[in-house]
């Protein structure tokens, strides 16, 4: 059905819960939306499959194959408009120049998309310059914020939208050496005790092993999340905390990993130390 190297439609499988909400949601969107969870992928590919359900030329199920289909794959149609967080920041600058264009109703007969991705890159400026806009009634025009979990995004735009949750990414099993410091982890949150021997000596963690350790706590955590508590981090995990602090754990988690990802001059102990006593 689809030929082209992005194809959303084979990265959204098992994802069929968030399909039929956005289908249901089809005949009368809503101005925006948000996308959380899944993968940075999984959360384009849904908010592109949204953009062929607004527009395809087939009723009811966006076909993937019609021109609309295929050019909103390409980021090729003339009612997309595709700002990528992946690449870079969203600076207020585009959020100015899309203005005029948000203020028309649609060339075509479906809906005017304007996509988001990693929404979380946001500048404070932009995503106020957003706000104002979405603000006003903006006939034929819908939004998606795409993000890896709504508290990322300014909390005045979430409340504006409509959250879709993606299924969260597959688990891999941890092997044995995070398995010990995410398990650390967890003790220390339970007991308080048994982390900074961990971390104090001069060179134990490098800027590598952080990065392992955060990612082996997102895999318990989301294993947590989604209630199957296959490992034993990940059950005390969700017999300890309730969803709020289940996804206030996954907020400081994803603040570790952008800094230990983006700060050259980063000290890895100290990451790792900053998210043991957030939660304390
Ligand atoms: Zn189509």
């Amino acid at each position: 059905m689809v030929s082209g190297l992005f194809d959303p439609f084979s990265l959204l499988k098992g994802q069929e819960h968030v399909l039929e909400r956005l289908d249901a949601m089809a005949s009368d969107p809503p101005q925006s939306i948000v996308i959380e969870g899944g993968t940075e992928e999984e959360r384009v590919a849904l908010s592109l499959y949204w953009a062929m359900r607004l527009n395809c030329k087939k009723a009811d199920v966006p076909c993937g194959s019609c021109a609309s289909c295929r050019q909103i794959m390409d980021l090729a149609f003339s009612d997309l408009l595709f700002f990528d967080g992946r690449e870079g920041p969203i600076k207020i600058a585009d959020v100015r120049e899309a203005r005029p264009v948000w203020g028309q109703p649609p060339n075509g007969d479906g809906y005017r998309v304007t996509i988001f991705a990693e929404a979380q890159s946001f500048g404070v400026e932009a995503a106020n310059a957003l706000l104002k806009s979405l603000e006003e009634p903006r006939p034929g025009n819908v939004f998606v914020l795409a993000a890896p979990q709504r508290e990322r995004l300014l909390e005045t735009l979430v409340s504006r939208s409509w959250v879709v949750t993606m299924a969260w990414p597959d688990i891999r099993r941890n092997n044995a050496e995070i398995n010990e410091w995410t398990s650390a982890l967890a003790g220390f949150w339970r007991s308080g005790r048994g982390w900074f021997e961990r971390t104090s000596p001069k060179g134990a963690v490098s800027k590598e092993l952080a990065q392992q350790v955060v990612l082996g706590m997102q895999r318990e955590l989301r294993e947590a999340l989604k209630g199957e508590a296959s490992t034993p981090v990940a059950q005390q995990l969700s017999q300890s905390y309730d969803l709020r602090a289940l996804r206030r754990i996954d907020l400081v988690l994803c603040q570790a990993q952008d800094s230990l990802n983006t700060q050259v001059a980063v000290n890895p102990s100290l990451v790792l130390d900053w998210v043991a006593t957030r939660l304390v």
